[in-house]
C-alpha cells in the first residue's frame, strides 16, 4: 500500500508539472515590479528626488517573467 502511495504522489506531481500554471503570478501574465514593488518610486533617487521606476507600466506591473520564458 505504501508503494501504491508514493507512486500516485509522483503522478500527481506530474500532472500538476504538466498543467505549467506559472505559480509567480498566478496565470495573469503580469506580476508587480520588483524593482518599486508597484509604487512606481525608483529606489535610487536623484537630486534628492524620487526618480519614477522606469521598469514597470503606470501602474506598477510588469509582464511575468516566468511566462516569457
Ligand atoms: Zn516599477
Ligand atoms: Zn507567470
Amino acid at each position: 500500500m505504501e508503494w501504491n502511495e508514493k507512486g500516485q504522489l509522483a503522478e500527481m506531481l506530474e500532472e500538476f508539472k504538466g498543467r505549467q500554471k506559472c505559480t509567480t503570478c498566478g496565470d495573469t501574465g503580469y506580476t508587480l515590479c520588483s524593482s518599486c514593488r508597484g509604487g512606481k518610486k525608483s529606489p535610487k533617487t536623484f537630486h534628492n528626488t524620487n526618480l519614477r521606476c522606469a521598469f514597470c507600466d503606470e501602474n506598477g506591473i510588469v509582464p511575468c517573467k516566468m511566462c516569457l520564458c
